[in-house]
């Protein structure tokens, strides 16, 4: 069983949001108070997400990507990571997480069924990672990035979303720290959703703009060996790998967006069930599975609802849609 949208994409990845709780606050992600956050009722509970999820996987989702908000703060995250890793049909499970908790819980996670994480990570510079995070320390990253490679959750990926005047300074560096430590990198251009995206994306970078600043900051015998595709599920092109080995990517969704090839749906902290991360359709799976529905209806409706996913996303109709998700519901 295959499932395949109304534009002919095999839909072969979920990305489930646990919490919209962060112990961090980038302001490019969320907006200073908690106004988002929601009672715990009101997410999905295990139960619920261990359901659908199987029944996903029944219809041909292989990989599952388990985020937030920051996901290791929902309580027992790790009960579900490994019921999910025993789903027939589910090769792999991954996270993102901005690692605060990742020196405690990395070691447990991989012994749980985790395969791999990709860690947020903006500077390596303390004053201005806790400008953009409002408060957050970089040692514990760095601790958490450790405990990672340490705990075997390999490929490490490291993802940057660089600002202009914020910390694009600061490319250079981070290619030598991924170079350093053994971990691919990923750069990420600003989207507009919800009104922290909308906001900061003023400080829009473009992926042509990034990769001229990674070029030219690379040493005599160190250029990049380009190529397309192949490292991991996801929308990065990877544009191309230093002689060390490390992979360098780029999330262009804005200004070169890879809708065409888009593999995913997601199902927000709040039980929706959202076509694409840049529009604002979505099916209330929450409702359904609360009000009785049968395995044989729930799988209609995750077919459907497929069918409804749009051809591309319409950032570039910032106003209207930019605030119709929240990126701390949804997870990336
Ligand atoms: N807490 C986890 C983490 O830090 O990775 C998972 C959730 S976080 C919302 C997932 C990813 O979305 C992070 O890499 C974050 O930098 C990115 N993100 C959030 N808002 C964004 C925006 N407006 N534009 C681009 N990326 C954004």
């Amino acid at each position: 069983m295959a499932l395949i949208d109304s534009f002919g994409r095999k839909i072969t990845y979920l990305r489930v949001s646990v919490t919209d709780r962060c112990n961090l606050k980038c302001f490019y992600c969320r907006v200073g108070d908690d106004r988002m956050v929601v009672e715990s009722q009101e997410l999905l509970t295990f139960e619920e997400l261990t359901r659908v999820i199987r029944i996903f996987s029944e219809l041909g989702i292989e990989k599952i990507r388990i985020t937030g908000g920051e996901p290791l703060l929902r309580k027992n995250v790790m009960t579900l990571i490994r019921d999910l890793a025993k789903l027939p049909g589910i090769s792999e499970v991954s996270l993102s997480t901005n690692a605060l908790l990742l020196e405690r819980f990395a070691h447990d996670l991989a012994h749980a069924g985790l395969r791999r994480v990709n860690i947020s990570l903006d500077s390596l510079k303390p004053e201005t990672f806790a400008r953009i995070t409002r408060g957050g320390q970089v040692d514990g990253v760095l601790r958490g990035i450790k405990a990672a490679v340490t705990a075997g959750l390999h490929p490490v990926k490291v993802n940057m979303v660089v600002m202009r005047g914020v910390n694009d300074d600061e490319i250079p560096d981070m290619v030598a720290f991924a170079r350093d430590h053994g971990l691919i990198l990923r750069f990420i251009e600003t989207m507009p959703i919800g009104e922290a995206g909308l906001q900061a994306d003023v400080n829009h970078m473009p992926a042509a703009e990034i990769l001229a600043k990674v070029q030219s900051s690379l040493g005599r015998g160190e250029e990049l060996v380009a190529e397309s595709g192949g490292v991991g599920n996801g929308p990065a092109n990877y544009f191309g790998h230093l002689p060390s080995g490390t992979a360098i990517g780029i999330i262009s969704a804005k200004s070169r967006n890879f809708c065409a090839s888009c593999n995913r749906m997601r199902i927000s902290s709040r039980g929706a069930l959202v076509f694409c991360l840049g529009s604002s359709g979505q099916t209330d799976l929450k409702g359904s599975l609360r009000s009785g529905i049968s395995d044989a209806e729930l799988r209609a409706l995750i077919v459907r609802s497929v069918q409804l996913k749009p051809s591309g996303h319409m950032f570039q109709n910032e106003e209207q849609e930019g605030l119709g998700h929240w990126m701390s519901r949804l997870g990336g």
